[in-house]
């Protein structure tokens, strides 16, 4: 059974539709997708659509942005009730402060002499409730001032550079008891990646546990070999459940293929029996 535990679609920053995602996870071989689009679950309908015509499974999910100690840190929830009251509230904020945040990365670039617009971006950002700056780097790139997504963070959207503006996250202590009350199960992502960092230590991740935190997510594209064999010890130390996924973005970010890393089986039931949902059940 291969299993990818993390892509994204058009509903948040990814290329493909949610049918597309789920048609391509199948042809990929995968016999379980979860669709974990940033602060959305706006996809899950059609998703679930195409993987009951697929004939594969899909895990309905998302992946939250969060702060823990000052950083960005992702958190992938699987399973939860998606009308629970508290849950809802917390993405509208989220997404409100997303929404806010494009007119000012907007304005930000033309007083560099970019001459983007909202609506260049409002365009890239197509279905998606989650307007990011992978949108805007979609625009630079239509615009021709820089070549791809990854230029477009390097020279301008990353922390530091001139298009860059913060926006709202959730604190991880608060999200943690929040998606684990809506049923769903809470998966810290790539927690030694580009943004998490040093932050999340095995006293810090042990901490997160009493609050409900039930696994990270080990084999992924941000982790070397010894970052993973490092997290893989932390995680049999502390019973927490180990995952491995693509971050597929579709032909948003490179080097994250469909199925490049996989869940093992037994890992995935760890899962879906904390969900409350085990196999056959
Ligand atoms: P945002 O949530 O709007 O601040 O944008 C963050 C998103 O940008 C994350 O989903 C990343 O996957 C994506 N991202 C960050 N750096 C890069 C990069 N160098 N190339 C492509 N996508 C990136
Ligand atoms: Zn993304
Ligand atoms: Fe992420
Ligand atoms: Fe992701």
């Amino acid at each position: 059974m291969r299993i990818d535990l993390h892509t994204h679609s058009s509903a948040s920053d990814g290329t493909d539709t949610p049918g597309d995602l789920v048609r391509e996870a199948a042809a990929a071989g995968l016999d379980v997708v979860a669709l974990t689009d940033h602060d959305a679950m706006s996809g899950w309908a059609e998703a679930q659509r195409a993987a009951d015509e697929a004939g594969i499974t899909l895990v309905p999910g998302l992946e939250i942005s969060t702060t823990f100690r000052h950083r960005g840190v992702h958190l992938l929830g699987y399973l939860p009730d998606p009308a629970y009251p508290p849950l809802v509230a917390v993405l509208d904020r989220i997404l409100a402060g997303r929404t806010a945040r494009t007119p000012a990365m907007v304005a930000a670039l033309q007083a560099r002499g970019i001459a983007i617009t909202e609506d260049d971006v409002r365009r890239e950002a197509g279905g998606s409730v989650a307007a990011g700056r992978p949108h805007v780097a979609d625009a630079l790139v239509r615009m021709g001032i820089v070549a791809d997504r990854t230029e477009a963070f390097h020279v301008l959207l990353n922390p530091g550079r001139p298009g860059y503006v913060d926006r709202y996250a959730v604190p991880l202590e608060e999200m943690i008891p929040i998606l684990t009350a809506a049923g769903g199960v809470a998966v810290i992502a790539h927690p030694w990646g580009r943004s998490g960092g040093s932050v999340l230590d095995e006293p810090a991740l042990a901490s997160l546990k009493e609050l409900g935190l039930a696994g990270i997510e080990v084999d992924h594209q941000d982790h070397s070999p010894a970052f993973r064999a490092r997290l893989r010890s932390i995680a049999a130390d502390l019973d927490l459940v180990v995952t491995g996924s693509s971050d597929h973005h579709g032909l948003g970010k490179v080097d994250h293929d469909l199925g490049v890393n996989t869940t093992d089986p037994e890992q995935y039931e760890r899962l879906l029996s904390l969900a409350g949902r085990p196999l056959g059940g």
